[in-house]
């Protein structure tokens, strides 16, 4: 145990993978939780996957906070001032305006609309005005250990994962040491947009053929944003070394393996994945929070630990 205060700053980890089904949102979860319950400083998780965010299902001492409802400007056009010139649908790159001037017809498609503006600048006739529609919801928690979970929750039908995205991380704490974004699955857009402002990204794979096939992909989309990353293989233990060779022969750090237990998948199933990992697995997260925050604070990384 060490009573050394550690220096301000705000720590911005994401944690990723290729594929669904990994185990990104086990390590997420419980690197946060093991963070809030055993560190000093303060941490925020917040739950990126839009789509589809679970993050708070294995949090269960997570307490509502404040509920924000997440906006896109969408145009809508008059047609008591429209002449039905076709220049907003020349204009529009998402084809989500559709004029037919034989029958006086001008409509805005929400769902393909992703609210650029350029309609409204080449309308010259002033038909065209805008009006918020509803993304998604971005809800805030907190924990029992003082550690803050935020997530954003795309409404159906809606395709604006990485405007949501965008709006979600902007709930940041001020006041947080280290947050942890939990990526979407794959490598697209709403993952870039998720990783962008990250210090380090984790990626989580599996010593499988699939695992690495995608662990290819997402290592290309990094390098190629230039972002720093190592990888943890989580079920260490299934499956083959060619995921270790191909870290090994791209000089990729290898962050920690996390062994496969049978056990702890049946308690994925149930929602019980917290204060559940094995010691192993806790020296792993402890190791892994360690280098990290010594090599982004300059400092050599022992920080209160609280027990
Ligand atoms: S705001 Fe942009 S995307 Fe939306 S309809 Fe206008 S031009 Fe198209
Ligand atoms: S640019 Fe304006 S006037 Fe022309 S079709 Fe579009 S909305 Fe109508």
């Amino acid at each position: 145990m060490t009573t050394k205060e550690h220096p301000k700053l705000t720590l911005k980890l994401a944690i990723a993978s290729g594929k669904g089904g990994t185990g990104k949102t086990t390590v997420a979860v419980n690197l946060f939780h093991f963070m809030s319950k055993n560190y000093s400083f303060k941490t925020q998780l917040i739950d990126c996957d839009v789509e589809e965010p679970n993050d708070l299902l294995f949090l269960q001492d997570c307490e509502l906070e404040s509920e924000d409802i997440s906006t896109q400007l969408i145009p809508f056009i008059d047609n008591d001032k429209c002449t039905y010139c076709r220049k907003c649908v020349s204009y529009c790159e998402f084809n989500a305006i559709v004029v037919i001037p034989p029958v006086e017809f001008a409509e805005v498609n929400p769902s393909l609309c992703h609210s650029c503006g350029a309609c409204i600048v080449a309308c010259e006739d002033g038909a065209i005005s805008e009006h918020p529609a509803e993304i998604g919801k971005i809800r805030s928690y907190k924990n029992d250990q003082g550690g803050f979970l935020t997530e954003g929750r795309l409404k159906i039908g809606s395709a604006m994962q990485t405007m949501l995205i965008k709006d979600t991380k902007q709930h940041a704490h001020e006041d947080v040491d280290v947050i942890i974004f939990d990526a979407p699955p794959g490598t697209s857009c709403p993952v870039v947009e998720t990783v962008a402002d990250a210090d380090y990204v984790i990626l989580v794979t599996e010593p499988t053929p699939f695992g690495l096939y995608d662990l290819k992909l997402t290592v290309e989309m990094l390098r190629e944003i230039q972002k720093p990353f190592g990888v943890i293989i989580n079920k260490a233990g299934i499956g083959d070394q060619k995921v270790h060779a191909f870290l090994s022969n791209q000089k990729i750090e290898l962050l920690g393996e996390i062994p496969y237990s049978k056990s702890y998948a049946s308690k994925y199933a149930t929602g019980d994945i917290l204060n559940n990992i094995n010691i192993d697995t806790e020296i792993q997260y402890k190791a892994i929070i360690r280098k990290l925050m010594a090599r982004y604070t300059q400092d050599e990384g022992d920080y209160n630990f609280k027990r």
